[in-house]
């Protein structure tokens, strides 16, 4: 088996939404397929994936430094040596060759899409979902894979013509939620006044019926004197979790915000290495009874590093179902099973056309089943489809 081409195509995302730090209308992703010389029905097997969302695509470094490195690779360096399959950990090698430790930047981004497509083709050779091949190179058993817990992450800041248009249209969109299946979700704050910020969060609690079943993400968008004040105002509340108060580097802040703060807290979505995740659990207090943490593989590296990252936690007392990662896609649904993590993030109705998990699964009492597809199955991602097509000609 040989990887005779990669090939990118920048994707926009649709999302004229906002949180407090970011507008994602000028956001895109890097849709990557790598085409191998194994032909199925006249077709070459091809893997695709992307790099998450929530940054950018990543077209100059994958032209310019990975994919030179992977195609001049010798082909057995990409696989595995006792069964001759493609190991998409070489594969993160290869194309990391020459590149310095630390500084991760965009690079991770970059290397992540590679890396899940080289996921996605194993698992299409196999002809298997992911989860499945990621359950077999874990050494978990197959049998006990399950349906994955997820909630819906919205109530995202729109343009509003006033605060009551802002509170009427959370409520809607928010029961919109529960009406799908849904039965937790997550909003921002700190794109508005504390007091105004708390009355999005009483919505959210009136129309899932509890605290326990609201998270709120203030996305890195408090200095010290915001997370006192935050705190003040969450502390008590017993929400699900409270996301990224303060610079998600800002390890000391964010212990500082651990002791001060009475509810769970969640981080890790902007940490892409397994030596970030080692500093975090250093020397930001967070217990691993209660606190959440969001790495995402699209983001960092792919599920190499992923792995790595959970080896990390895990010799920290962090057991792996306290990892969700951050991401609300099919390719993070197909490793929250594989891997048996806590649970996926969902967007429903936002960031097409990557956002959702496809036809082919259900969303029932909370839970997602699991795609039958092999591969991630990212042509049932309707939105995703033209774009493959595009990529794909
Ligand atoms: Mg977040």
């Amino acid at each position: 088996m040989r990887i005779v081409e990669a090939r990118e195509l920048t994707v926009p995302l649709q999302a004229p939404i906002a949180n407090s730090v970011v507008n994602f209308g000028e956001h895109t992703v890097s849709l990557v397929a790598l085409i191998s010389d194994v032909e199925r029905g006249g077709r070459p097997v091809v893997g695709t994936a992307f790099n998450s969302i929530g940054r950018f695509g990543q077209s100059g470094i994958l032209r310019e430094r990975v994919f030179p490195r992977l195609h001049s690779a010798a082909a057995a360096a990409l696989l595995d040596d006792e069964t001759g399959e493609l190991d998409p950990s070489r594969v993160a090698a290869e194309v990391m060759s020459n590149e310095k430790p630390g500084g991760h930047g965009d690079r991770s981004g970059a290397v992540a899409a590679v890396e899940l497509a080289a996921w996605d083709l194993k698992a299409r050779l196999a002809d298997e979902p992911v989860w499945l091949s990621l359950r077999r190179a874990v050494g978990q058993h197959v049998d006990k894979a399950k349906d994955v817990p997820t909630y819906a992450a919205g109530g995202y800041y729109h343009d509003r013509h006033s605060a009551t248009d802002d509170l009427s249209a959370l409520e809607a969109e928010l029961t919109s939620y529960r009406r799908l299946g849904y039965t937790a979700c997550k909003i921002k704050i700190g794109g508005a006044p504390v007091d105004h910020d708390r009355r999005r969060i009483d919505t959210a609690i009136a129309v899932f019926d509890g605290p326990e079943r609201v998270a709120v993400d203030a996305n890195g968008r408090f200095d010290a004197s915001g997370c006192e004040a935050l705190c003040r105002a969450l502390s008590g509340l017993h929400l699900r979790w409270l996301e990224e108060p303060c610079d998600p580097l800002d390890f000391k802040l964010l212990n500082d915000v651990r002791q001060s703060y009475d509810g769970a807290l969640a981080t890790g979505e902007n940490l892409f290495s397994h030596q970030d995740v080692a500093n975090l659990l250093r020397y930001s207090g967070l217990d691993a009874a209660t606190d959440v943490l969001q790495m995402d593989p699209g983001l960092s590296y792919g599920v190499t590093e992923l792995l790595k990252m959970l080896n990390v936690m895990e010799s920290n007392s962090f057991p792996r179902q306290s990892l969700h990662p951050h991401g609300g896609q099919l390719l993070n649904l197909h490793v929250v099973a594989g891997l048996g993590l806590g649970g996926t993030e969902a967007y429903p109705g936002v960031f097409q056309p990557v956002s959702g998990f496809g036809t082919g699964v259900q969303l029932r009492d909370g839970k997602v089943s699991l795609p039958q597809s092999p591969g991630f199955g990212l042509e049932l991602v309707s939105e995703l489809a033209p774009y493959l097509n595009e990529l794909l000609s």
